[in-house]
């Protein structure tokens, strides 16, 4: 007879689960059952860490029946599929009140999905995204949680007890219910997306233009790594630039094969904001950036045609080092930008109630994109929780304003000298759109209306219009369009 005694189990022992296991046993007042589909994961788990507070076990059943209630497992098993099965396992076994939480990686509208046929039966479901990979599982992850409010107060304690902590406030938030915590997690990917390209063509315009060598290049990046740009991507991007392959000599960037992999969570970002009609610019040439670099075929193939480069003015080496960095610091503000109106179009759309401020400071610690910076965005939802975007706060506004100049000649130069940078070019032209007092957009209004009568709006009149093209060309008031 298993006596339920574990306030916590995890199922599902491969990396992400052993780690958040050992999290969990080593914090003061929590006995963790742990389960795995092959028990080798579990013994090998236990045998590695006898000084762990684990209660181990080879079958479902004395799992659950090591649980006290109210019960409250995590799974940390493949997304998809897996998660299925071992949702299903436990909801046939678990009683009203208990919490389900899946820590994986899934997709939000799955999570929604799964959230409303568990939650059915009186279990508690949770969607919960966690971010810093395998390290931050073991030392501090930042989690982003949703589903109801109720099982949060048996969950928060105890996800707060291994998060990460950031001056003093642990990286763990209620975000919302069903698929918010899930959403939310996808936008901090979407960002990490950009943030790592915008980075990377930092680089490569230092490299290309500048001349300066990949070790050069991470010492430009440890001085920025000590004001505003402050991360962690700056961070390990100058170790991988130090870094030099011992069997060539050869920098470790210049042996590794320039064609980037991508595991979905910046696809399913973008696919999401397209059907939100939320413009993350940034993010979608990211994620293009990823599928042009694994084009092999097509990229040797057309890497003889022409070029027609003039070389971009880097005479004064401190200035150009001065201009890129003010570049890079303006596009990451469209970036995050970009992504934090993504989350307020998502909560909009599935009536979420996220806390906009208290998201950006769960992101301070323990995942990915941690960085200083996330304090300015957490001042600027502080101040104003209703901001119609962060590129309105003072503090955005001046420094965006500040780097103009720089980031106008870098991508002007970049351009002419053939460099690519498409996350530093469509930010720029995602900041000049904004502003713009007219678009071209009327344009495209007389031309639906032309080939498909899909009517426009006028500019000094209320009503909806359409202009008779293959008759006598007057204008008709009419109904919307449905086409
Ligand atoms: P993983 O390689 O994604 O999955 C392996 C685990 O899933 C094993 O424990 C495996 O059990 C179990 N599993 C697969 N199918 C199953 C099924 N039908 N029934 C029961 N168990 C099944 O493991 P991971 O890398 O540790 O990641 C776990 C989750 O965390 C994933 O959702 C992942 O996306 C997410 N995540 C990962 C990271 C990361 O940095 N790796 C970061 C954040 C989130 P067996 O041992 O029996 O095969």
């Amino acid at each position: 007879m298993v006596t339920p005694q574990a306030n916590i189990g995890v199922v599902g022992l491969a990396v992400m689960g052993s780690n958040l296991a050992r999290n969990l046993a080593s914090r003061e007042g929590n006995t963790v059952a742990v389960f795995n589909r092959s028990p080798e994961r579990t013994r090998l788990l236990v045998s590695e860490h006898p000084e762990a507070n684990f209660i181990a076990s080879e079958t479902i059943d004395d799992f659950v029946a090591s649980l006290a209630t109210p019960r409250t497992a995590i799974i940390m098993v493949q997304a998809g599929a897996g998660t299925d099965a071992v949702i299903s396992q436990l909801a046939e076994r678990f009683e009203p009140g208990d919490i389900i939480v899946d820590g994986g990686n899934a997709l939000f509208t799955d999570t929604i999905r799964r959230e409303k046929a568990v939650s059915a039966t009186g279990v508690h479901f949770v969607g919960a995204g966690i971010s810093g990979g395998e390290e931050g599982a073991l030392k501090g992850p930042s989690i982003m949680p949703g589903g109801s409010a109720e099982s949060y107060k048996t969950l928060g304690p105890i996800l707060s007890s291994i998060a990460a902590v950031a001056e003093g406030e642990p990286c763990v938030t209620h975000v919302g219910t069903d698929g918010a915590g899930h959403f939310v997690k996808m936008i901090h990917n979407g960002i990490e997306y950009a943030d790592m390209q915008l980075i990377a063509e930092a680089f490569d315009i230092l490299r290309q233009a500048g001349g300066f060598t990949p070790a050069e290049i991470a010492d430009i990046f440890i001085e920025w790594n000590k004001g505003e740009l402050e991360s962690y991507l700056i961070e390990i991007t100058a170790e991988v630039l130090k870094q030099v392959d011992a069997k060539t000599g050869a920098p470790f960037v210049d042996v590794v094969l320039d064609q980037a992999g991508s595991k979905g969570t910046g696809v399913w970002t973008v696919q999401t904001s397209l059907d939100l009609g939320v413009p993350v610019s940034g993010i979608a040439e990211a994620v293009f950036a990823r599928s042009l670099s694994s084009q092999a075929a097509q990229r040797a193939a057309v890497s003889g045609l022409p070029a027609e480069t003039t070389p971009l003015d880097s005479n004064d080496k401190a200035k150009l080092v001065n201009e890129v960095r003010n570049a890079l610091y303006a596009s990451k503000i469209i970036a995050y930008a970009q992504g934090f109106d993504a989350i307020r179009a998502g909560a909009a759309e599935y009536g979420w109630n996220i806390n906009l401020g208290a998201v950006s400071k769960i992101w301070r610690g323990g995942c990915i994109i941690r960085a200083q910076f996330l304090n300015r965005i957490a001042d600027a939802y502080d101040k104003n929780a209703g901001l119609l975007s962060l590129l309105l706060d003072d503090y955005f506004t001046e420094a965006i304003g500040a780097s103009l100049p720089s980031w106008r000649r870098i991508v002007a130069g970049a351009s002419l000298a053939g460099i690519p940078i498409p996350a530093f070019a469509s930010s720029l032209s995602y900041y000049d759109g904004l502003r713009a007092p007219r678009l071209p957009a009327a344009l495209v209004q007389g031309q639906r209306d032309f080939f498909g009568a899909h009517t426009y709006k006028r500019v000094d009149m209320p009503g909806t219009f359409h202009t008779l093209w293959s008759g006598d060309r007057s204008e008709i008031e009419s109904e919307p369009s449905t086409h």
